[in-house]
């Protein structure tokens, strides 16, 4: 999958180049069916445009995505409405994805309302959705602002759930929220996923969010996924320099354990103009002369898939 975002004329002069952000360069992965799939890196990684490409919100530049064996990339129009009610998305800020000027009632109809529901089915759903996420029936009738933040992030899973969706984006769902209230969510969403056999792709910056729900864990870095590997053996064992970074940033669950710290230098490069080689070389502690000219293919360390020359 390619995601490359071209830059207006008017805007930057960057080179002669015909410049573009390449906010998602190639990747390939799969997500199995009732799993959650964690998706970590820092910010301007490619997550959200992942997300984003993945339910179909913008379309990608190059590549395919298959739900249940369908091509869906390719879907547009009354086919991809269709369609759309099997995958939804979660957003990081619940006040900014709900319209204030609609009750929450509005809010969870409208979805649908564009899939042809009569008005006594919505009606209905309307409640079970409440009820499902932990809220009161007489919310129906408040405005967001009335609301608390994890409050609001209830209701945009609430909104997210109207279809009875399989596929659910989940795109730093409590990255806004304050601590004590970020267990609250990421364990309804958990509940949710037993009870209605959900898939989740889970979008976090920080590994020790997607730990408690995660399978599996995807590192993204500058558009490109450098490691994949199951949960348990991505935080024992893990093989890119990126990953072992991340990882050696947690607090440790035994203070008086004592770990090398690998300390990043500086900050994610720009995606308009991505290091040669493999994109990690000029914060990678392990660098040599091999990764500023050469890419790293994604190759099967172990169960590991990881995308490193020295792995
Ligand atoms: Fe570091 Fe080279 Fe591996 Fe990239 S390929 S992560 S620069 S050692
Ligand atoms: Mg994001």
């Amino acid at each position: 999958l390619v995601k490359h975002f071209p830059i207006n004329k008017g805007g930057f002069l960057i080179s002669r180049r015909v410049a573009s952000v390449h906010a998602v360069d190639n990747i390939s992965f799969d997500i199995h069916r009732g799993e959650t799939l964690g998706l970590v890196g820092e910010s301007g990684c490619g997550k959200s445009t992942t997300s984003q490409l993945l339910v179909r919100l913008i379309d990608a530049t190059a590549g395919t995505i298959r739900f249940d064996g369908e091509d869906i990339s390719a879907l547009s129009g009354s086919a991809l409405r269709r369609k759309r009610k099997d995958f939804q998305i979660i957003f990081q800020d619940p006040y900014s994805s709900l319209n204030p000027r609609m009750r929450v009632r509005d809010l969870l109809s409208e979805p649908m309302e564009i899939s042809g529901m009569n008005s006594p089915e919505r009606a209905a759903r309307v409640f079970e959705l409440l009820s499902l996420v932990g809220l009161a029936r007489r919310h129906a009738d408040r405005f967001p602002h009335e609301f608390s933040g994890g409050q609001r992030q209830r209701i945009g899973i609430a909104r997210a759930l109207a279809l009875k969706p399989k596929f659910v984006v989940c795109d730093e769902p409590v990255s806004a929220l304050d601590v004590s209230v970020q267990a609250q969510i990421v364990n309804l969403l958990k509940d949710l996923q037993g009870e209605f056999g959900l898939t989740y792709l889970f979008v976090a910056h920080d590994l020790s969010v997607v730990r408690h729900i995660s399978d599996r864990v995807a590192v993204m870095y500058l558009g490109k996924i450098v490691e994949i590997a199951s949960k348990s053996s991505i935080f024992s064992n893990p093989q890119h320099p990126y990953t072992q970074a991340l990882i050696s940033s947690l607090p440790m669950p035994r203070p008086r354990q004592t770990r090398r710290v690998i300390a990043l230098k500086g900050d994610v490069p720009s995606p308009i103009d991505p290091p040669s080689g493999c994109r990690f070389h000029t914060r990678c502690p392990l660098v040599v002369d091999r990764c500023r000219v050469q890419e790293p293919p994604s190759r099967e360390v172990g169960t590991h898939s990881v995308a490193c020359h020295l792995a």
